[in-house]
C-alpha cells in the first residue's frame, strides 16, 4: 500500500508591504483575509492574537482556520506582488 501524502497545514500568515490592495487573496479565502481602503489584512477570528492587521507579528493562526490551509496557499500563490507569506507547521 502506497504511504498517504500529509495534507500541508499552514500556521502562520501575514501579509508584506508590498500589497497594491488587489482584494485578490480576500475572494479566494474570506474566512481569513480581509482588504480595506488601506490594506489587507488576516482577520481575527483566524488569528490566535485575535487582532485585525496585517499580522506583522506573525501570530500563529486558530485550529479553525489551518482547515482553510489549501485555499491560504492558492491565494499566497495568485497574490500578483507575492505580498502573502506563510510557514507550515
Ligand atoms: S492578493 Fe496580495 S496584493 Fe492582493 S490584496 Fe491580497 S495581499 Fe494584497
Amino acid at each position: 500500500m502506497a504511504p498517504s501524502l500529509k495534507t500541508a497545514v499552514v500556521d502562520r500568515v501575514w501579509i508584506t508591504d508590498s500589497c497594491i490592495i488587489c482584494l485578490a487573496c480576500e475572494g479566494v479565502v474570506p474566512e481569513v483575509f480581509n482588504c480595506d481602503s488601506d490594506q489587507a489584512h488576516i482577520r481575527a477570528e483566524a488569528r490566535s492574537d485575535h487582532l485585525t492587521d496585517m499580522n506583522p507579528d506573525h501570530a500563529p493562526l486558530t485550529i479553525a482556520a489551518r482547515e482553510f490551509s489549501e485555499a491560504i496557499i492558492e491565494a499566497a500563490a495568485g497574490c500578483p506582488v507575492e505580498a502573502i507569506a506563510l510557514t507550515m507547521a
